[in-house]
């Protein structure tokens, strides 16, 4: 029997996070053990984290975060395509490939999804359908908290290509925290005209203008409905994105979005949230609404090489780096400053 121990972070509820000696995975034939070098903080975690609230993929108690990358550290028998010492990252989420959702191609709504948690740890168990098909290594040139960053860079850019962000086209994001950021940096690459961004923080506002924003509008100083109408002749945006999660900004996307424009309700809401939509918004002006969830295994391999290969740069986004020890001064921190977008925990 393994007796030895490592040091992990568990949440218990609501704001109940707590650091512990647990014992250190011990991994089976086709798994292998990674050495966590960073794990990077990230919205769903803070969701969780204030609400202690449990939703389908996670079931408290349990070793939290999702976002990692380390290096491998032991090999289990029949694992070829990995070996000591191999830098890597992998998804939180394997879909089967043999449900009714993944023979259609809409991996990201597998019905038989192994969803993995346990980032904030000294090391992680990597189960071998992860392994299979969600995982990559991760090039010399690249760190591992930049790495890390692929989880939610995958999920931008399957809403973004979901949702048709396209050269030319004028995008609204409401809300400039780490994900509408994100969106804002791959809709500048995919050559959109104009950025306008949305938040209540000027801090986030400043920080965005630097990283490439067109416009911003500060919704504690204007009605962001009208001031987005006024950026845009009156017609409202091709896109707009909402990357916040309340219902009253999910209806508020509604009303600054174009005739036959698209609205991407990214930002999960509450379970039992409820929006009102106009009937005519959909029929007469022909709006598309739509949300999006997760990511595939492609979308993930492509996020990686996007931030690997230079194309975007997600290191700003890091604002900070704690100390795995730390972690629930990084989530208080996450809860009150807004200022800080995401806090790379080091083991
Ligand atoms: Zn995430
Ligand atoms: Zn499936």
């Amino acid at each position: 029997m393994n007796t030895e121990k490592m040091t992990a972070a568990l949440l218990y509820g609501e704001k109940d996070l707590r650091i512990e000696s647990v014992n250190k995975p011990q991994i089976n034939e086709g798994e292998v053990l990674v050495k966590i070098r960073a794990a990077t903080t990230c919205g769903t975690d803070l969701k969780i984290f204030q609400r202690g609230y449990v939703n389908r993929v996670i079931a408290i108690p349990t070793i939290f975060g999702h976002e990692w990358a380390g290096d491998v550290v032991e090999v289990g028998d029949g694992v070829s395509s990995l070996s000591k010492g191999t830098r890597i990252r992998a998804g939180n989420s394997a879909p089967c490939l043999r449900c009714k959702m993944c023979q259609k191609g809409r991996f990201n709504l597998c019905e038989d999804m192994l969803w993995l948690w346990g980032a904030y740890a000294e090391y992680i168990r990597v189960p071998a359908r992860t392994i299979l098909v969600n995982s990559q290594e991760i090039p010399e040139n690249t760190t591992y908290e930049e790495a890390a960053l692929a989880e939610p860079l995958a999920c931008v850019l399957h809403g973004a290509e979901e949702a048709g962000v396209a050269l030319g086209d004028t995008v609204v994001i409401v809300g400039a925290g780490p994900i509408g950021l994100l969106h804002m940096l791959l809709a500048k690459k995919i050559g959109v005209e104009r950025v306008v961004i949305c938040d209540v923080a000027e801090e986030r506002l400043k920080f965005a203008e630097k990283l490439g924003a067109d416009a911003t509008i500060n919704v504690s100083r204007k009605e962001p409905v009208d001031a987005v109408r006024a950026l845009t002749d009156g017609d409202g945006a091709d896109v707009v994105i909402e990357a916040i999660g309340l219902p009253t900004t999910w209806e508020q996307s509604l009303k600054m979005v174009s005739k036959g424009g698209t609205v991407l309700e990214f930002g999960g809401c509450t379970p039992g949230s409820r929006i009102k939509v106009d009937a005519e918004l959909l029929h007469y002006d022909e709006v598309t609404v739509m949300g999006a969830f997760h990511a595939t295994p492609t979308h993930f391999k492509k996020a990686l090489n996007l931030i690997t290969s230079r194309t975007l740069n997600v290191k700003p986004l890091i604002t900070e780096r704690m100390p795995l020890t730390r972690i629930k001064d990084a989530f208080n921190d996450l809860v009150s400053s807004k200022s800080n977008l995401k806090i790379a925990i080091i083991p």
